[in-house]
């Protein structure tokens, strides 16, 4: 069941942040690096009931990959917090994340850039900044 995840590119982000190979590390990341966007954990849960039935696991693995950073909490929705890999961010920032008000669908801007927040001389020291904008998307904004 598992080859079916294992990808060089999840086998060697564990690695080098020092965690070993289980069957559930690799299952979230895969999961999360097949997506196009952003996934709750009832989501990767979902799609991993086969190797990981208990969602315990699946909520130490999301929170041990989020600690190391590998894993990002992109935003909240309904109270469900949504994942995603960090590799579209940047140390400082996140990538921003849109949500359309009509389709409620969120859509992660990875080629946007905003800058940082000009904060530094009120004495504020940024750690990281996350944008979410709202609004409406193309497809809904063609039809309203
Ligand atoms: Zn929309
Ligand atoms: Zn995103």
């Amino acid at each position: 069941m598992i080859e079916k995840f294992t990808n060089d590119k999840v086998s060697e982000i564990l690695k080098s942040a020092g965690l070993r190979l289980t069957d559930a590390r690799v299952g979230v990341l895969s999961v999360l690096a097949e997506s196009e966007g952003a996934l709750s954990q009832e989501q990767i849960a979902e799609k991993l009931a086969d190797i990981a039935p208990n969602k315990t696991t699946i909520y130490r693995v999301l929170e041990s990959l989020v600690r190391k950073g590998i894993v990002h909490k992109a935003f909240t929705r309904e109270r469900s917090v949504y994942f995603e890999l960090g590799d579209n961010c940047s140390e400082k920032q996140c990538h921003p994340h849109f949500t359309c008000t009509s389709c409620d669908r969120t859509v992660c801007l990875t080629d946007v850039e905003v800058p940082l927040a000009g904060i530094g001389e009120k004495g504020f020291e940024i750690h990281h900044q996350k944008v979410e904008i709202q609004g409406l998307c193309p497809g809904c904004s063609v039809e309203g």
